[in-house]
């Protein structure tokens, strides 16, 4: 069996062969064959502000019409019907398409002989497996867009752990860090293991946008990134961080209290889910009891491993603010008890002891205007 290894042969020109914005209709050419469990595919199918619906049903003011073609969402039965639209764009006949890859990738130069890692449909002359890295080095450099959906594909994730035998990475690491697209863009890495819903759509909504004409590109960080997502870190969000701030930890999962000394890594990683929640608006890790395991990041799993040890940086941070949080939870202890108590004036008795005083009614106990 002979199959076409992958080689990047996309342009290495940054900004090169560009194409203007303003599209009225556009392609969304979705593969999930990369290393992956399509899981987020299937997060993405949560989304609700917007949905995916909302988008192909064209219910966003100002967004081009979109064809979207992605596996479990497609009406077609699969097969060639499904395939020809990645078909044609491989051909250059279906043109502006974004394409969005989901999995990490695998290094098919490794593999001595026959054989491939993870395939995309059949070469319909010789009946061999096209495999993702042929798809890539064919789409990639005629996408107006490339977007990556969850941590596999942005950065390897955890096919691509030390001791693994299949050489996974990032797409951004496969086709190379100068790579644009023929929109101008690098690489657009939304991690998550998997994506956060919302966090997806957003950043899908906002290069349709640019795709039409209509907003400026989105601003991404030196991980490629949209910055307004993962510019803050999990701590900064999170519900348990006040425990935090008073040195109180929890020492068991089944605590309300912050998470640092049993695992959590929230202080130090981007991440927006405590604070958008996981669906609805309702969940998002620490919040719900689940110690934040960097799943967004790109050393992600082996970085933050083993999970449920308390991170080296959170033990000395947390011995740090023991005496400063122990104290001030001492005072605001003894604060909390003065406050909850009602004014004294507050009673039924046949005088009134708030202290109300109106000028214009003489007192005895004040002196009257102009009698000095
Ligand atoms: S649970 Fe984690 S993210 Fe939340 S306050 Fe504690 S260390 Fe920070
Ligand atoms: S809070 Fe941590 S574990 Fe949860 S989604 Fe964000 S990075 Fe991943």
């Amino acid at each position: 069996m002979s199959i076409e290894s992958g080689t990047t042969e996309v342009s290495r020109e940054p900004g090169g062969d560009q194409e203007r914005a303003g599209f009225d209709e556009i392609h969304i050419l979705w593969i999930s064959e990369g290393m992956s469990c399509d899981g987020d595919t299937v997060s993405m199918t949560a989304a609700g502000q917007p949905s995916i619906e909302d988008v192909v049903l064209g219910l966003i003011p100002g967004l081009p019409k979109v064809n979207l073609y992605n596996k479990v969402l497609s009406p077609s039965l699969g097969g060639e019907d499904f395939l020809a639209p990645y078909r044609a764009a491989a051909r250059g006949e279906l043109t502006p398409f974004i394409l969005v890859i989901e999995g990490s990738i695998p290094n098919q130069n490794i593999i001595e002989g026959d054989g491939y890692w993870t395939s995309f449909g059949n070469d319909p002359d010789t009946g061999e497996p096209l495999t993702l890295n042929w798809w890539i080095d064919r789409l990639a450099p005629k996408a107006w867009a490339v977007v990556t959906a969850g941590t596999c594909a942005a950065y390897g994730g955890i096919h691509a752990m030390a001791g693994n035998p299949t050489g996974s990475m990032g797409l951004s690491d496969y086709l190379g860090r100068d790579f644009r697209s023929r929109g101008g863009l690098p690489v657009v890495n939304v991690p998550g293991c998997p994506i956060q819903p919302e966090n997806f759509m957003e950043t899908l909504i906002w290069v349709l946008h640019h795709a039409a004409g209509s907003a400026p590109p989105p601003p991404l960080d030196h991980m490629l990134r949209p910055q307004w997502l993962f510019g803050r870190t999990v701590h900064e969000g999170c519900d348990r961080a006040a425990y935090y701030e008073q040195a109180d930890f929890a020492r068991d999962y089944n605590s309300p209290k912050c998470q640092v000394k049993v695992g959590c890594w929230g202080p130090v990683v981007n991440c927006n889910v405590p604070k958008r929640g996981w669906m609805a608006g309702l969940g998002g890790c620490p919040n719900v009891g689940g110690i934040c395991i960097g799943c967004t990041m790109p050393g992600f799993p082996d970085t933050f491993m083993p999970f449920m040890d308390e991170p080296a940086g959170g033990s000395l941070s947390s011995i740090l603010i023991k005496p400063y949080g122990a104290f001030i939870r001492r005072l605001r202890g003894i604060t909390n008890i003065a406050v909850n108590r009602e004014p004294k004036w507050h009673h039924n008795k046949p005088e009134l002891t708030s202290g109300y005083a109106p000028y214009w009614r003489p007192s005895p106990a004040r002196p009257q205007r102009g009698t000095r």
